[in-house]
């Protein structure tokens, strides 16, 4: 075996991960220019491992974003937790090709067994189906088949047998503000991403409970629970008197929103949630695992089967659960397998706390930020802020400065029509010194260019790499 190898990777994975702390978030200019190196033509010949892993670390390593250190607030983006990352080692030793019970017991076990932690810690029911996908994109993708398999099937249709050429219509109903992923999955599905029916939203991107439709025939109703700009989340306990009473299956795209249950001070917010038929949800971002894990759940797992399971002559069946049976992929790392790693080694008060804690750095931000005299565009209830530096040529300058600076790494956005930055806290990594930290230099950064010091023409720093 390649002892020196592995050793030499776990070394240099070590060197990397330790350095997150004080190298800067995003990778300098000439460290991406140095990428060129890896453009060669393929080679005719073998290459040493050693050789190939060196390869990787000198000019990979110092190219990366920072994404697993502290101060990465960009997006919805947790690190990966140290159980996680040595699970995953392991995991990757392992090379468990985990579509079936039978074959690969282990990793089919530990699957199962996550599946029943994760229903109690976000509150939903215990009898639910999951299905462990590449994130919440497939995961909206898997449970709505599952709904679209039911609401059609109540009508008289097998969809997987005949298709939709033909068959009844489906009324889908989402939010103005559902996430584009999400009408991505409508269309996968051929539910079409143009003719959904759209509820108009408040200030926060919540569904309007008063704006709702009318609701006849096959329906299927998509609520957020967690919005990605705000953390705002859709009156839930409304939508769902309102269409279950039309007999509709109402999904909930709670791709880190949902992870609010988990924290007894947040968990007020997904009140209602648990009542809607099914759930999508990630895993890589406030569980805190390596990319990629989403997670979808259904309340009625038969539906989920009938959409997701294939029978062939040489596949073996009869197993207490058979991953595939609800998946999009037959053959599949077993993602499960991180997700009970994190979830064994943070306990229901280690994840209840990463939560709170993130939460808590946000709420942070928006105080220093609305304290300097900066405006923040939300209601702070969740992991993401939103702040304006003043109009949008300045916020667009500031977030390019703070981006430069290497300190943190924010995003923007533009949030009902207002140029914004976006900070979104997610890691487990990060501590009260890094909030400080990325504040100090938020600050610093922005009265730099609110008092103008670079507001001459073609002074902006539009020139960085977004
Ligand atoms: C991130 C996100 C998604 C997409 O998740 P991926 O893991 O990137 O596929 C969908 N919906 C919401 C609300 C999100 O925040």
């Amino acid at each position: 075996m390649p002892r020196d190898l592995l050793h030499d990777a776990a070394a240099r994975a070590l060197r990397y991960l330790e350095g997150l702390g004080d190298r800067r978030v995003a990778p300098a200019p000439e460290a991406v220019a140095r990428l060129s190196a890896w453009d060669t033509p393929l080679p005719a010949e073998p290459t040493d491992p050693g050789e190939v892993l060196r390869l990787l670390d000198e000019i990979g390593s110092p190219a990366t974003m920072a994404m697993a250190g502290p101060r990465f607030f960009g997006f919805v983006i947790g690190s990966a937790l140290p159980a996680t990352v040595a699970a995953s080692w392991l995991a990757a030793a392992w090379d468990q090709n985990t579509g079936l019970h039978a074959v690969t017991p282990a990793t089919a076990e530990l699957e199962r067994i996550a599946l029943s932690w994760l229903l109690d810690v976000l509150g939903l029911p215990p009898g639910c189906a999951g299905a462990y996908v590449t994130g919440a994109t497939v995961a909206n993708f898997t449970a709505l088949a599952a709904a679209r398999h039911v609401v059609l099937a109540r009508a008289g249709w097998d969809v997987e047998a005949d298709g939709l050429f033909g068959a009844p219509p489906i009324t889908v109903v989402v939010g103005e503000e559902a996430h584009p992923t999400l009408i991505k999955s409508l269309g996968l599905l051929g539910l079409g991403r143009a003719s959904v029916v759209t509820v108009p939203v408040d200030g926060q991107g919540r569904m309007r409970a008063d704006a709702l439709p009318g609701l006849a025939g096959p329906s299927i109703v998509c609520i957020q629970a967690g919005n990605v700009n705000t953390g705002a989340f859709d009156p839930a306990p409304e939508i769902l008197a309102w269409a279950h009473a039309a007999g509709a299956w109402v999904h909930v795209d709670g791709a880190f929103g949902l992870w609010a249950a988990a924290a007894p001070a947040r968990a007020h917010l997904v009140a209602g949630v648990a009542d809607a038929d099914s759930w999508a949800t990630d895993a890589h971002k406030w569980l805190n695992v390596p990319y990629d894990c989403g997670l979808a759940f259904v309340r009625e797992g038969d539906a989920l089967r009938a959409a997701m399971a294939v029978r062939a002559a040489y596949l073996p069946t009869g197993a207490p659960r058979d991953p595939s049976d609800h998946t999009p992929e037959l053959s599949r790392r077993a993602r499960g397998i991180e997700v009970w790693a994190a979830l064994r080694s943070l306990g229901r008060r280690g994840l209840a706390d990463l939560v709170e804690r993130t939460c808590r750095h946000a709420a942070r931000f928006a105080a220093g930020l609305s304290a300097a005299g900066y405006e923040v565009l939300n209601e702070v209830v969740l992991n993401q802020v939103l702040v304006s530096f003043g109009d949008p040529v300045v916020t667009e300058r500031v977030i390019a400065a703070i981006q430069r600076d290497g300190t943190c790494w924010c995003g923007g956005t533009v949030w009902q029509g207002r140029a914004a930055m976006r900070i979104s806290v997610s890691s487990w990594a990060t501590a009260d010194s890094d909030v400080e930290r990325s504040l100090e230099a938020m600050l610093r950064l922005a009265a730099g260019e609110t008092h103008g010091r670079r507001a001459g023409p073609g002074a902006g720093g539009r020139t960085d790499r977004r």
